[in-house]
Protein backbone atom coordinates (compact mmCIF):
# COMPACT_ATOMS: atom_id res chain seq x y z
CA UNK A 1 0.00 0.00 0.00
CA UNK A 2 2.89 2.45 0.95
CA UNK A 3 4.14 3.96 -2.39
CA UNK A 4 7.40 4.63 -0.39
CA UNK A 5 10.73 5.21 -2.83
CA UNK A 6 14.13 6.56 -2.12
CA UNK A 7 13.78 9.89 -3.53
CA UNK A 8 15.84 10.86 -6.67
CA UNK A 9 17.91 14.18 -6.95
CA UNK A 10 15.16 16.81 -7.09
CA UNK A 11 12.61 14.98 -5.68
CA UNK A 12 11.37 16.19 -2.60
CA UNK A 13 9.69 14.06 0.32
CA UNK A 14 6.04 14.75 1.55
CA UNK A 15 5.73 17.54 4.21
CA UNK A 16 3.33 15.33 6.61
CA UNK A 17 4.99 14.49 9.59
CA UNK A 18 5.86 10.69 9.53
CA UNK A 19 4.70 10.49 5.67
CA UNK A 20 7.50 9.34 3.46
CA UNK A 21 5.83 9.06 0.50
CA UNK A 22 7.73 11.41 -2.53
CA UNK A 23 5.80 14.63 -2.36
CA UNK A 24 3.95 15.15 -6.36
CA UNK A 25 2.36 18.37 -5.67
CA UNK A 26 3.68 21.62 -4.12
CA UNK A 27 0.59 23.50 -1.79
CA UNK A 28 1.29 26.82 -2.71
CA UNK A 29 2.47 27.74 0.72
CA UNK A 30 5.72 25.78 0.04
CA UNK A 31 4.42 22.80 1.37
CA UNK A 32 4.67 19.35 -0.33
CA UNK A 33 2.21 16.94 -0.21
CA UNK A 34 2.55 12.80 -1.60
CA UNK A 35 -0.98 12.56 -3.96
CA UNK A 36 -2.76 10.54 -0.69
CA UNK A 37 -1.97 13.54 1.28
CA UNK A 38 -2.73 16.04 -1.23
CA UNK A 39 -6.27 13.87 -1.72
CA UNK A 40 -6.95 14.07 1.93
CA UNK A 41 -7.11 18.06 2.00
CA UNK A 42 -8.94 18.23 -0.89
CA UNK A 43 -11.62 15.90 0.81
CA UNK A 44 -10.82 18.13 4.40
CA UNK A 45 -11.73 21.26 2.13
CA UNK A 46 -15.01 19.92 0.23
CA UNK A 47 -15.95 18.51 3.64
CA UNK A 48 -15.86 22.23 5.75
CA UNK A 49 -16.89 24.02 2.85
CA UNK A 50 -20.29 21.65 2.54
CA UNK A 51 -20.73 22.10 6.07
CA UNK A 52 -19.86 18.45 7.02
CA UNK A 53 -17.97 16.94 9.89
CA UNK A 54 -13.88 17.57 8.67
CA UNK A 55 -11.94 14.58 9.54
CA UNK A 56 -8.44 15.38 10.32
CA UNK A 57 -5.03 13.93 8.57
CA UNK A 58 -4.90 11.19 11.23
CA UNK A 59 -8.80 10.09 11.34
CA UNK A 60 -8.39 9.68 7.52
CA UNK A 61 -5.15 8.01 7.99
CA UNK A 62 -6.96 5.59 10.05
CA UNK A 63 -10.30 5.03 7.89
CA UNK A 64 -7.43 4.17 5.34
CA UNK A 65 -6.48 0.74 6.73
CA UNK A 66 -10.36 -0.30 6.86
CA UNK A 67 -10.19 0.08 2.96
CA UNK A 68 -8.40 -3.51 1.42
CA UNK A 69 -6.19 -3.03 -1.45
CA UNK A 70 -8.45 0.81 -2.60
CA UNK A 71 -11.38 -1.69 -3.48
CA UNK A 72 -15.05 0.75 -3.18
CA UNK A 73 -17.02 -0.93 -0.36
CA UNK A 74 -20.30 -0.72 -2.36
CA UNK A 75 -19.53 -1.43 -5.81
CA UNK A 76 -16.43 -3.24 -5.36
CA UNK A 77 -14.07 -1.54 -8.40
CA UNK A 78 -10.95 -0.64 -7.52
CA UNK A 79 -9.95 3.16 -6.41
CA UNK A 80 -7.57 5.65 -7.12
CA UNK A 81 -5.54 8.43 -6.11
CA UNK A 82 -5.91 10.38 -9.05
CA UNK A 83 -7.72 9.96 -11.94
CA UNK A 84 -5.46 7.51 -14.01
CA UNK A 85 -6.94 9.02 -17.39
CA UNK A 86 -9.81 11.68 -18.24
CA UNK A 87 -13.03 9.58 -17.96
CA UNK A 88 -11.81 7.85 -15.21
CA UNK A 89 -12.97 10.58 -12.56
CA UNK A 90 -15.53 8.30 -10.67
CA UNK A 91 -12.46 5.84 -9.96
CA UNK A 92 -10.92 8.50 -7.70
CA UNK A 93 -11.23 7.90 -3.76
CA UNK A 94 -13.57 10.26 -2.52
CA UNK A 95 -15.25 10.75 1.56
CA UNK A 96 -18.80 9.46 1.82
CA UNK A 97 -20.83 11.14 4.60
CA UNK A 98 -23.13 8.87 5.64
CA UNK A 99 -26.74 9.43 7.14
CA UNK A 100 -25.22 8.06 10.95
CA UNK A 101 -22.62 10.13 11.18
CA UNK A 102 -20.32 8.02 9.93
CA UNK A 103 -17.65 8.67 7.47
CA UNK A 104 -16.04 5.91 4.80
CA UNK A 105 -13.96 5.75 1.22
CA UNK A 106 -16.07 4.83 -1.19
CA UNK A 107 -15.69 5.53 -5.74
CA UNK A 108 -16.54 8.85 -6.58
CA UNK A 109 -19.14 7.18 -8.89
CA UNK A 110 -20.87 5.55 -6.13
CA UNK A 111 -20.57 9.23 -4.14
CA UNK A 112 -21.90 10.91 -6.63
CA UNK A 113 -24.96 8.70 -7.53
CA UNK A 114 -25.57 8.49 -3.52
CA UNK A 115 -26.01 12.40 -3.69
CA UNK A 116 -28.66 12.55 -6.45
CA UNK A 117 -30.26 9.41 -5.71
CA UNK A 118 -32.61 11.45 -2.79
CA UNK A 119 -32.53 8.16 -1.28
CA UNK A 120 -29.73 8.50 1.31
CA UNK A 121 -27.91 5.51 2.71
CA UNK A 122 -30.63 3.33 1.72
CA UNK A 123 -29.56 3.68 -1.55
CA UNK A 124 -26.84 1.39 -1.13
CA UNK A 125 -29.20 -1.23 -0.33
CA UNK A 126 -30.57 -1.19 -3.83
CA UNK A 127 -31.01 -4.89 -5.74
CA UNK A 128 -29.50 -4.77 -9.41
CA UNK A 129 -32.98 -5.49 -10.40
CA UNK A 130 -34.48 -1.94 -8.14
CA UNK A 131 -34.45 1.28 -9.30
CA UNK A 132 -35.37 4.58 -7.25
CA UNK A 133 -37.90 6.95 -8.26
CA UNK A 134 -37.70 10.72 -7.64
CA UNK A 135 -41.50 11.49 -8.40
CA UNK A 136 -42.79 8.97 -6.53
CA UNK A 137 -39.96 8.30 -3.93
CA UNK A 138 -40.74 4.65 -4.16
CA UNK A 139 -38.49 1.82 -5.05
CA UNK A 140 -39.44 -0.16 -8.35
CA UNK A 141 -38.39 -3.02 -10.04
CA UNK A 142 -36.50 -1.48 -12.89
CA UNK A 143 -39.34 -3.50 -15.53
CA UNK A 144 -41.40 -0.08 -13.99
CA UNK A 145 -38.76 2.00 -16.40
CA UNK A 146 -39.23 2.37 -19.77
CA UNK A 147 -36.02 1.67 -21.44
CA UNK A 148 -34.09 5.07 -22.42
CA UNK A 149 -30.73 4.31 -23.94
CA UNK A 150 -29.34 7.96 -23.60
CA UNK A 151 -29.63 7.03 -19.97
CA UNK A 152 -26.30 6.08 -17.80
CA UNK A 153 -28.26 2.78 -16.66
CA UNK A 154 -30.45 2.13 -19.69
CA UNK A 155 -33.78 3.35 -17.80
CA UNK A 156 -36.20 6.60 -18.07
CA UNK A 157 -35.13 8.84 -14.47
CA UNK A 158 -38.79 7.92 -13.21
CA UNK A 159 -41.47 5.31 -13.35
CA UNK A 160 -44.20 4.37 -15.90
CA UNK A 161 -46.51 5.55 -14.08
CA UNK A 162 -44.87 9.04 -13.32
CA UNK A 163 -44.03 9.00 -16.88
CA UNK A 164 -47.43 8.52 -18.04
CA UNK A 165 -48.61 11.72 -15.00
CA UNK A 166 -46.06 13.95 -16.37
CA UNK A 167 -47.38 13.25 -20.13
CA UNK A 168 -50.74 14.26 -18.63
CA UNK A 169 -49.77 17.25 -17.32
CA UNK A 170 -47.79 18.49 -20.43
CA UNK A 171 -50.70 17.78 -22.57
CA UNK A 172 -53.00 19.51 -20.03
CA UNK A 173 -51.09 22.57 -20.66
CA UNK A 174 -50.74 22.34 -24.32
CA UNK A 175 -54.78 22.46 -24.41
CA UNK A 176 -54.67 25.05 -22.19
CA UNK A 177 -52.42 27.61 -24.68
ZN1 LIG B 1 2.26 12.15 2.38
ZN1 LIG C 1 -17.95 2.49 -5.86
ZN1 LIG D 1 -42.69 7.02 -9.80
Amino acid sequence: MSTELPTKPGQRKCSRKGCGNIATRCQGDGTFYCIKHHRFKRMRKCSASRSLKTPSFLELDTMLKNVSDMICPTCGSGMNWNAPHQGARGSVISLQHWDNGKMSFICCRCNNKHGRSKLGDDFFKLKPSEKFCPDCEQIKNRNDFYRDSSSPDGRDVRCKLCHKIMDQKRNKKRCAI
